[in-house]
């Protein structure tokens, strides 16, 4: 820019050669701000993101699938989710009976209620919590934590906890912008 001023306070008292290399310049700026544009709108659209299915407040980042199988999974299937290769989709029964699928993910923006439950819950050994939507509040799965982790009802560590989250309450970021309809025009 410098460049520029200097060149544009010796524009008058130049002779009009100074013109085309001006417009070189020019030129050259404007296409480098809007290849970083382009950058920016390619890099956002190309990630995937693991929504609330209720809300569609962003809940977790799909690199952090970590695919923790519990001991008490009736059924175990390798898909791609959310533009990750491998996803294990766990079948699991709640206690009342309820099946459900179920992923893992190692952090989630997810808001812990209850205290913590020592009841065992699909992983022996686990501490656990209810998790939910930080913006509708609608349940969406737990977070376990090695009993081996709390102390005083304080997690001490947290590399080997994670979250158990339902899938029928996620949806994918692409998939979701998929579907806004474009209204007719009358
Ligand atoms: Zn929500």
């Amino acid at each position: 820019m410098v460049i520029i001023a200097t060149l544009i306070s010796n524009f008058r008292s130049s002779s009009f050669t100074l013109l085309p290399i001006l417009i070189i310049l020019f030129t050259a700026i404007i296409s480098t701000y809007s290849h970083r544009a382009i950058d920016i709108f390619e890099t956002s659209n190309n990630q995937d993101y693991i929504l609330c299915r209720e809300c569609g407040e962003h809940l977790a980042d799909p690199k952090y699938i970590n695919n923790q199988l519990s001991p008490l999974a009736q059924v175990i299937s390798h898909k791609t989710l959310f533009d990750q290769k491998g996803v294990s989709i766990q079948l699991l029964t709640n206690p009342l009976k309820i099946k459900f699928d179920a992923i893992t993910v190692a952090h989630a923006d997810c808001t812990l209620v209850r205290n913590w439950q020592s009841t065992p819950l699909w992983y022996p050994g686990y501490y656990w919590r209810p998790c939910v939507c930080t913006q509708c509040k609608h349940h969406h799965g737990w977070y376990f934590v090695p009993k081996t982790d709390i102390t005083s009802n304080r997690v001490t560590r947290t590399d080997r906890s994670f979250y158990l989250l339902k899938l029928e309450n996620l949806i994918g970021e692409k998939f979701s912008n998929s579907l806004v309809a474009i209204p007719k025009i009358l």
